[in-house]
């Protein structure tokens, strides 16, 4: 049965204080009820050994980072590795965030790389696709995506790719109150499996957790997460409120 997972995005927002006090009311209220629940929070880099210490035995409760270097170590001044996470006990890194790849000119040559290092290090790349608005008004969303997906995932294999998490995140949905329907959100998360099917075959296609993320909130999230290929979300603006990141989890099917 795959994973359905709740992972909050906190971007850059909070002071550690803050974070930590978040942090503190969402573990108190929330726990993944089933065996293949989990919850993810990924945090600014600098709080995530204060994250990983708070999660620490919990059960399907993990931390992630919002981005990770391309290279394995050296004179990258400001960079992060995928082996300092390790050495924190990290176990996932959201990759391909549109914000990442609008702001940061990140390609999905380099999201490959970044996969690639990751998968070598046993870290679960959360790998983020979606579309402009317009390309969504022209039509093209799912050739879009498919390149996306393509470039940055194809090279590999089946058993690489049962570790990724995708997370299928319209632009035009991020931070901006409006939500795909849930209608939209199983269409291309069909797509996408329909993709992944084609190249890896049914087995692999139906064990890769596909995440909506998007204005996901505690008012849209069970209709969302109902749809059959919908297994979770990539949740930004209201992963920040503790209540609404509590009812978010608990909207998991
Ligand atoms: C995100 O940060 O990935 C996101 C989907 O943000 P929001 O939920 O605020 O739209």
């Amino acid at each position: 049965m795959r994973k359905q997972i709740a992972a909050a995005n906190w971007k850059m927002n909070l002071t550690l204080q803050q974070g930590e006090q978040l942090l503190t009311h969402i573990l108190a209220a929330a726990k993944p009820s089933k065996q293949n629940h989990q919850v993810v929070f990924a945090v600014p880099f600098p709080y995530l050994a204060m994250a990983q210490e708070r999660i620490s035995g919990m059960a399907g409760t993990f931390i992630a980072a919002q981005n990770c270097s391309d290279k394995k170590s050296g004179a990258y001044t400001g960079e992060v590795s995928v082996e300092m996470l390790q050495s924190l006990g990290i176990r996932f890194v959201v990759l391909g965030h549109s914000e990442r790849r609008e702001y940061f000119n990140e390609s999905n040559r380099l999201l490959a790389e970044k996969l690639n290092i990751c998968l070598e290090n046993k870290m679960q790349p959360i790998f983020c696709c979606g579309e402009a608005l317009q390309i969504r008004e022209a039509g093209t969303q799912n050739e879009f995506v498919a390149q996306q997906l393509k470039e940055s995932l194809y090279h590999l294999s089946g058993e690489q790719l049962q570790q990724v998490v995708i997370a299928y995140e319209p632009i035009w949905a991020i931070g901006t109150g409006k939500t795909a329907s849930s209608a939209q959100a199983q269409e291309m998360h069909a797509f996408i499996r329909q993709q992944l099917a084609a190249q890896y075959g049914a087995t692999v296609a139906d064990s890769i957790s596909i995440l909506y993320g998007g204005s996901v909130k505690a008012a849209n999230a069970v209709e969302l997460f109902s749809q059959p290929d919908v297994d979770g979300g990539l949740v930004g603006g209201a992963s920040l409120i503790a209540e609404e990141f509590v009812a978010i989890i608990s909207a998991l099917k």
